[in-house]
């Protein structure tokens, strides 16, 4: 297999993982720990660092029949922490891939049943476990029929279902719950030293890893940005030639997720006539018509429009400024068809 670099996440453990170790070290103790565990839960609560926790504790040179967790000062926790472990097996998919493939699912399972370079166990983390090909789900089959001694598969995924049958039933399934919103908000701000939004937590789908990524990135000039030209375009101070063409740039797909929210959230507050219940932006978007009138399948179907141009996006290569401009007409027809009908004909 190409020894690929690829970052690993810190062994670390986030206070809502506490559940999951928790079984996890009454497995260990019990002689139990299954020797393929599938790890599944939302994308974003670190699921990575509970499987680098767990295959450094598994690794550590302190380990015992009674002990689980790394020390971090051991021969083997210094090689996890400068992340050459030799008894590590990370696979996620190639550079520019989608998938993991058959070839690097196949090398995995082979250095699985070598000996292990440091005299102990051998783990191998898959990761997102969903994106096996068929072909790799399947030559998996016979390392989960007949595991390797002192071996530890973990696959990671945040959409179980997604995974072959005769694979998730061969593995030991623990659930990764995530944090309650306060709990991320609050681990979020002691992680930044500073409050946070709730708008970022929104974007993230309140998951903590992605809100504090967020946060620390370009978050608050694309919500500012957002935020303005909408309400420029809705106000009628600004028209769709003017928006199109700053949205149509490498940030499109972060702005169709905020207009996607923005419009559920606005779906919300119309559907029961309460523009409190309108939360995303919490800051709220000029609108010309009150939301108790706005047109709620119009809406939904922005929606659509923009799920499909965000995945169309992903696809092919896109006439963005056309497709952006289409879609914003459509947006002024479903929420602003009298307050700007200049707007809506392009000269
Ligand atoms: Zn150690």
């Amino acid at each position: 297999m190409a020894e690929e670099v690829v970052s690993l996440p810190p062994p670390k453990l986030l206070p809502w993982h506490a559940a999951a170790v928790e079984q996890l070290r009454s497995a260990w103790i019990g002689g139990r720990l299954s020797h393929a565990l599938l790890m599944h839960g939302a994308d974003g609560i670190g699921k990575g660092c509970l499987a680098a926790w767990l295959a450094a504790a598994v690794l550590c040179d302190t380990r015992g029949p009674e002990r689980l967790g790394p020390c971090g000062e051991c021969a083997s926790c210094k090689l996890i922490e400068a992340q050459t472990h030799p008894d590590l097996i990370w696979v996620r998919p190639e550079e520019d891939k989608q998938q993991l493939s058959i070839d690097q699912v196949r090398a995995m399972c082979e250095r699985l049943t070598k000996t292990s370079y440091r005299q102990g166990y051998k783990v191998a983390v898959l990761e997102p476990a969903h994106q096996m090909t068929i072909a790799a789900a399947n030559s998996l089959l016979k390392t989960l029929e007949e595991p390797a001694p002192a071996s530890l598969l973990i696959l990671l995924t945040s959409q179980p279902s997604a995974l072959l049958p005769t694979v998730r039933s061969r593995c030991l399934k623990l659930s990764v719950v995530g944090p309650s919103l306060e709990q991320a908000r609050a681990w979020v701000e002691a992680e930044l030293g500073q409050p946070v939004s709730p708008d970022v937590l929104e974007f993230a789908g309140r998951a903590p890893l992605k809100a504090l990524e967020h946060a620390r990135g370009s978050f608050a000039k694309l919500h500012e940005d957002m935020h303005q030209s909408l309400s420029a375009l809705l106000s009628g101070k600004a028209d769709v030639t003017q928006v199109a063409p700053s949205w149509a740039d490498e940030q499109l797909p972060a702005r169709l997720m905020w207009l996607d929210l923005w419009l559920q959230s606005l779906a919300r507050g119309a559907l029961t006539g309460n523009a409190e219940l309108v939360t995303f932006p919490s800051r709220p978007v000029h609108l010309p018509r009150s939301a108790g009138t706005l047109n709620i399948s119009g809406i939904y179907q922005l929606v659509d429009r923009a799920r499909a141009l965000k995945a169309q996006l992903a696809r092919t290569a896109l006439q963005r400024e056309l497709a952006v401009t289409s879609w914003l007409y459509a947006l002024l027809d479903v929420l602003a068809p009298q307050a700007t009908p200049s707007a809506r004909s392009p000269r």
